[in-house]
C-alpha cells in the first residue's frame, strides 16, 4: 500500500489565504499593514531565489515588502546599523536576515540583535528560551510548518513517538521542541547516534532534518509511521539536476503511513509560517487581537 502524500502545497496555500484574511481585517479594524524586511547579504543564487518567492507571497497576502540587498563584503557594523534602523521603523513589524551570511561568524550576533518582537524566524535566544519554557514566543518557520502539516495528518499527536533526526538550531532542535509540547514522546538522533536505524524504526513520526540525499531508508520505518521529509538536497540522476529529500521517497513510500514529497511537502510551508509569523508580530507590536492561525 502506497503513503498518504501530504500536500504541502495545499496546506500552505491555505495557510496563506488564512494569513491574508487576517492581513485585511487588521487594516479594516486598525488602519494597519503589516511589513515585513527581508535582509540578503551577498549574492548567492539559492538565497535570492528564495528572497524573490518571499516578496512576492508578501504582497500577495497585502503586506507591505521591504527588501534590502546589500553586497558581500558589507562590513559587521553595518549590517548591525541596519538591523537597528530596521528595529526602530515602526511599519517594519518582521525582520530577517537570510542566511547564511558570507562571514558565518556574524551570524550570531545578527540575530541576537534583532528585536525578539520583530524576530519573524524565531532564532532569537529570546524567543528560542520561550519555546523551551513553553511561553509563545515567534517560533521558527520550517518548524512551525512540520507540526502543521503533523495535526493536520494526524490530530492530535499526544503519546506519540517523535524522532526527529537532526539537531541544528533552525530545524532539529526546535521541532523536537514543539513535539515535546505536543506531549510527544521524543528521541533526537544527530551525526554520533548509534544504531540510528533502530532508533528510526521506534518512530509513530519521523522527522528527517539532516541534509543527506535518501538517506533514511524502507528498513527504518516503522510500518503506517508518519514522514516529514525536511530535506532539500540537489542532485544528479540521469544528466539532470534533481531535488530529493533525505528520504528514499520511493521506497519509504511503500511502508510508511503518510509521507511529505520533496518539493511540494515542507518547503512551501516555511513561507506560509514566515507570513504568519509576520502577522502575529504586527498584532502583538500594536497589542491587537487578531486571528492568528494556530498550528
Ligand atoms: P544542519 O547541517 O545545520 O544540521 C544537520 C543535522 O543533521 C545535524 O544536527 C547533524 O548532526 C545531523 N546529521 C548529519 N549527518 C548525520 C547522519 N549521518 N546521521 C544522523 N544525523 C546526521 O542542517 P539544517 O538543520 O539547517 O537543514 C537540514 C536539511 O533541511 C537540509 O537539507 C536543508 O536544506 C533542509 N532545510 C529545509 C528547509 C525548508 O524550508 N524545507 C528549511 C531549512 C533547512 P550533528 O549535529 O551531530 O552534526
Amino acid at each position: 500500500m502506497n503513503a498518504r502524500v501530504i500536500d504541502g502545497k495545499a496546506i500552505a496555500a491555505e495557510l496563506r489565504g488564512q494569513v491574508a484574511a487576517g492581513v485585511a481585517e487588521l487594516k479594516q479594524r486598525h488602519g494597519l499593514t503589516p511589513g515585513l524586511a527581508v535582509v540578503l547579504v551577498g549574492g548567492d543564487p539559492a538565497s535570492q531565489v528564495y528572497v524573490t518567492n518571499k516578496k512576492k507571497m508578501t504582497v500577495e497576502v497585502g503586506m507591505r515588502s521591504f527588501d534590502y540587498q546589500l553586497p558581500a563584503d558589507t562590513t559587521r557594523e553595518a549590517l548591525l546599523a541596519k538591523v537597528a534602523e530596521l528595529n526602530a521603523d515602526p511599519g517594519v513589524h518582521g525582520i530577517l536576515v537570510q542566511l547564511p551570511l558570507p562571514r558565518k561568524e556574524d551570524e550570531a550576533l545578527v540575530i541576537e540583535a534583532i528585536d525578539p518582537a520583530k524576530d519573524v524566524d524565531g532564532f532569537h535566544p529570546f524567543n528560542a528560551g520561550r519555546l523551551m519554557t513553553g511561553q509563545g514566543g515567534l517560533i521558527p518557520c520550517t518548524p512551525l510548518g512540520c507540526l502543521i502539516l503533523l495535526k493536520r495528518t494526524l490530530g492530535d499527536l499526544s503519546g506519540k513517538h517523535a524522532v526527529v533526526i537532526g539537531r541544528s538550531n533552525i530545524v532539529g532542535k526546535p521541532v523536537a521542541q514543539l513535539l515535546l509540547a505536543e506531549s510527544c514522546t521524543v528521541t533526537i538522533c544527530h551525526s554520533r547516534s548509534r544504531d540510528i536505524e533502530a532508533l528510526v524504526r521506534q518512530g509513530d513520526i519521523v522527522v528527517a532534518a539532516v541534509g543527506i540525499p535518501e538517506m533514511v531508508k524502507a528498513g527504518w520505518i516503522k510500518p503506517g509511521a508518519t514522514i516529514i521529509d525536511v530535506g532539500i538536497n540537489r542532485i544528479e540522476k540521469e544528466g539532470k539536476t534533481r531535488l530529493v529529500g533525505d528520504a528514499a521517497y520511493e521506497e519509504v513510500s511503500k511502508i510508511a503511513g503518510a509521507i511529505t514529497p520533496v518539493p511540494g511537502g515542507v518547503g512551501p510551508m516555511t513561507i506560509a509560517c514566515l507570513l504568519r509569523n509576520t502577522l502575529q508580530a504586527a498584532c502583538r507590536q500594536h497589542a491587537v487581537t487578531c486571528n492568528v492561525i494556530a498550528a
